[in-house]
């Protein structure tokens, strides 16, 4: 079998041995990914329960955007039973592949790929993950809350769609750059969501609604220089707080919340539980999820 500690390359697949059952993570860069870890430690763990996962292995593939099309076919031809995709394929696959789940569709992007008779089928998992992780953290549930995202790429994209669907009372989502922020608005409000929604750009005044759940879906704390993606004075102290981000445990912004008495939480558990829902697509079996925290939180 190939090795699924390695970086593959679509080259791999001309010599990819038929037997097994294939899954892999589609990125570029990719060698940092925690999926393949994550994954193969569940399929370990299932083997033990049911044989018949004993052949199931999940590999880590760099796949440059430029040519994402070729490399999904030959994923197809190949026999993979499943994909993960992540930065920068999520949105273009869309274009690439054979039918779309319906709030994948909405989101407008596809984190995680089944392999059917009649070709490739997109889901987003993202959301999912954020509301399992909110739960867990905080033991709330999306319907009825006034939910603060911070960002408007694709994370929180998948975020927005997910919340509204979940049927949080109001949704504010504060950018950057305007234009990205009206692209999301605009997409939502066609959508209908329009009666729900509030966005801004962070130069505009607005206040915080009191035990507001949080989320920041920026990339701003990945690097230690960062700065803060929003003021932390104005978050109200019983609000609660997700920073998607995972590396480093504690971004900046969460250090500066927990210091005032807010109730925070990072990515990881929402990574965990979109990687749990995809293997779920997959084999359709019950899935070890200790064991796949267990392994993201070792990497
Ligand atoms: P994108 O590149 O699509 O979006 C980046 C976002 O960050 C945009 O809103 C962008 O604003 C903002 N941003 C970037 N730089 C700055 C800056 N200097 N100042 C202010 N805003 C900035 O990234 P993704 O949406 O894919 O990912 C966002 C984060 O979420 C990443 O840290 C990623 O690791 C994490 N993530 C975590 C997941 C999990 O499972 N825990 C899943 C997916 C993502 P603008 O529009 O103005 O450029």
């Amino acid at each position: 079998m190939p090795n699924p500690d390695v970086v593959h390359t679509v080259d791999d697949l001309r010599s990819w041995p038929p037997a097994g059952v294939h899954l892999a993570v589609l990125g570029m860069p990719v060698a940092h990914s925690i999926s393949p870890a994550m994954h193969n430690a569940a399929l370990a763990e299932m083997t033990r329960r049911d044989s018949q996962f004993a052949d199931w292995r999940y590999y880590k593939f760099e796949v440059d955007s430029r040519h994402l099309r070729e490399a999904l076919d030959a994923f197809y031809r190949t026999g993979f039973r499943g994909l993960n995709l992540t930065v920068p394929h999520k949105v273009e696959a869309l274009d690439c592949i054979d039918d779309v789940a319906e709030d994948a569709r909405a989101m407008g992007a596809v984190n995680t790929l089944l392999r059917t008779d009649r070709g490739w089928k997109g889901y987003n998992t993202d959301g999912f993950g954020l509301g399992r992780a909110l739960g867990e953290a905080f033991g709330v549930k999306l319907a009825g809350q006034t939910v603060l995202l911070i960002g408007a790429g694709g994370a929180a994209r998948a975020a927005a769609v997910y919340c509204l669907e979940q049927n949080c009372a109001q949704l504010t989502i504060v950018n950057r750059s305007a234009d990205r922020l009206e692209e999301l608005g605009n997409r939502l409000r066609q959508l209908g969501y329009g009666d729900r929604l509030r966005t801004y750009t962070a130069d505009q005044p607005f206040d915080v609604a009191p035990r507001s759940v949080v989320v920041q879906a920026t990339s701003l704390g990945l690097k230690e220089r960062d700065s803060l993606p929003f003021e932390p004075a104005r978050i109200p102290a019983d609000a609660v707080v997700m920073d998607m981000i995972y590396n480093p445990a504690q971004t900046a912004f969460l250090k500066a919340l927990g210091e005032r008495g807010v109730a925070t939480a990072n990515g990881l558990a929402m990574l965990v539980w979109q990687g749990v829902r995809a293997l779920e697509i997959w084999c359709g079996a019950e899935i070890p999820v200790e064991c796949m925290r267990k392994a993201a939180q070792k990497v």
